[in-house]
């Protein structure tokens, strides 16, 4: 597997790209605007500027690793790919109609990835063909830092299918770790109900939001607290990903807290949107 194909260049797809350039692959990078492809284009060249900066690679360097990509608003142009990896919008209906396509226009053995965070693969595999060669490759952001790609195997994904994404995971220098479809997978069903948890303290007033933090930083050794964690992933995105818990298992244990929903609701999502937990400076 050589050719590699990324749709979506936001924060996940221009990091998968980046790093798939980075280890050496020609990468097709797709988007549906030639804007929002200058922009993830864009991240990619600040965030290799910034090893180069640090003397982690040479200027000369960083221009073979963007001259690796390949950037396209046409789908078509994926239709070579040995594996396609698919890091658009949260939103099944969106990825349904995208995987069909992608079924269409790609030569038959080709693998059909999805960085998906919380949707089922044995889910969006049903929209194809070839439900023995979908799969999830859930990468962590940011991409070219976190060693981590939980691999969703779907009810139908096979042996053959999981073996190749292991080793290309690999070669792109990431741990793959294997997982079975189940809502939330490892990842997010683990750190979710904690994230939650963390703000039913702050909802309750057992403490402030620092003290929180402090708490689970010092205490537990994690690097940032859970609710800087939270603004840091998009609080629209936590409340999503607890929904699909709370649907999936039809348990009340991943009812979402109602101050993340009301936050949701007032469009304080996070560092993204300048206020979650936190304030931020917006860019
Ligand atoms: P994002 O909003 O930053 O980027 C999504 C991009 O996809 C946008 O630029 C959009 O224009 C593009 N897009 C939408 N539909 C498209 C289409 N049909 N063809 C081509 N491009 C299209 O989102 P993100 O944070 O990069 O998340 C992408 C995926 O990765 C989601 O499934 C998300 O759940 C998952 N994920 C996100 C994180 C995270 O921390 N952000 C971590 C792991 C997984």
């Amino acid at each position: 597997m050589n050719r590699i194909a990324v749709i979506g260049a936001g924060t996940m797809g221009n990091g998968i790209a980046h790093t798939a350039a980075m280890t050496g692959f020609p990468v097709t990078l797709v988007e549906v605007s030639q804007q929002f492809l200058d922009r993830g284009m864009s991240a990619i060249s600040k965030n290799l500027q910034r090893g180069v900066d640090k003397g982690k690679m040479t200027a000369e360097e960083k221009d073979a690793i963007l001259g690796r990509i390949t950037g396209s608003v046409h789908l078509e142009s994926v239709t070579e790919a040995d594996i396609v990896v698919e890091a658009i919008i949260e939103n099944f209906a969106s990825k349904a109609e995208l995987f069909r396509t992608l079924d269409r226009i790609t030569g038959p053995d080709a693998i059909l990835a999805s960085n998906t965070s919380s949707i089922s693969i044995t889910k969006i595999a049903a929209q194809t063909a070839r439900p023995d060669r979908v799969i999830g490759m859930h990468f962590m952001n940011p991409v070219p830092v976190m060693t981590l790609v939980e691999v969703i195997r779907g009810i139908a994904t096979s042996d053959e299918t999981w073996q190749k994404v292991e080793d290309l995971a690999k070669r792109m220098g990431k741990t793959p770790l294997p997982a079975n479809d189940s809502p939330g997978f490892i990842s997010n069903r683990v750190l979710m109900p904690m994230i939650n948890e963390a703000i039913f303290t702050l909802y309750e007033g057992v403490a402030t939001r620092e003290s929180i933090d402090g708490i689970m930083k010092l205490g537990m050794n994690h690097p940032m607290g859970p609710l800087t964690l939270a603004d840091f992933i998009g609080l629209d995105v936590c409340l999503a990903i607890l929904r699909v818990l709370e649907e999936g298992f039809g348990d009340p244990k991943y009812r979402p807290c109602p101050l993340l929903v009301k936050m949701v609701d007032a469009g304080w999502l996070g560092r993204k949107s300048g206020r979650g937990f936190y304030e931020y400076e917006t860019k």
